[in-house]
């Protein structure tokens, strides 16, 4: 396991995909998911030039970020308890996990300053999957317009845990129309110009279909058990 090989490769084929799709590289940022590992291959990540860290639980996001503190940008990916927002609130930079008004108003009352957010989206309706319903999202976007510390800066989602290319495919596509009917409202705190979507098996694919995040965990830092 080197951070640094992996990230060679990952980087090739983040430019192949953006060949096929006619897209600049820099339009995408890697997010190295540290959840399953160390604080030590955090740090490994952030000195191959990778600052945009993934944490999905406050205890893994406190832990490293007392270790590592702003040196990284962080992100928070994983379902949030409204009454762990507090915990996590002054550390993280990124949410991707907004799916609910009660979250929305605890990170909005707890939040010194707006809070990048992406409303997460359960476009392929697997029951094990958090997220909005797709039809859901433009009546809470507009609902979100309310609160002075929620910025939505964009959609995610999971695609589901498939060999077939066609249908993670598909579930991007629909999250890139959901982003389009958002931005149609031209909503002033709904900017919704990114796509948080693609993981370590399917990031060539949501790149070619407009992810401008991407979130890598096992192909990138690995996946040890004994993260904290
Ligand atoms: C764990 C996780 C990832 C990374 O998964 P890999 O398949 O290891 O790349 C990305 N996004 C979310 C929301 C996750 O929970």
């Amino acid at each position: 396991m080197n951070v640094a090989e992996n990230l060679e490769g990952i980087k090739n084929r983040i430019n192949e995909a953006c060949k096929r799709a006619d897209r600049n590289p820099n339009e995408i940022t890697i997010i190295a998911v540290t959840k399953y590992v160390s604080a030590d291959r955090a740090i490994e990540a952030l000195e191959e030039g990778v600052f945009h860290l993934g944490e999905n639980r406050d205890e893994g996001l406190t832990h490293k970020y007392e270790l590592i503190g702003n040196k990284a940008v962080w992100h928070f990916i994983g379902s949030l308890q409204t009454r762990k927002v507090k915990n996590v609130i002054d550390k993280i930079t990124y949410i991707h996990s907004l799916d609910r008004l009660s979250l929305a108003s605890e990170i909005d009352k707890r939040a010194q300053t707006p809070v990048k957010c992406f409303v997460q989206v359960n476009v392929s309706g697997e029951e094990s999957k958090h997220g909005l319903e797709p039809e859901k999202v433009i009546p809470f976007v507009k609902d979100l317009t309310g609160f002075a510390n929620i910025q939505v800066i964009g959609l995610m989602t999971m695609a589901p845990n498939t060999d077939n290319q066609s249908v993670i495919r598909s579930c991007f596509k629909r999250l890139k129309g959901l982003q389009k009917e958002v931005q149609q409202l031209n909503l002033a705190s709904i900017p919704c110009s990114e796509l948080s979507m693609g993981m370590s098996n399917d990031y060539d694919i949501a790149i070619e279909e407009g992810a401008t995040f991407i979130r890598i965990g096992s192909s990138l830092v690995g996946n040890e058990t004994g993260g904290v």
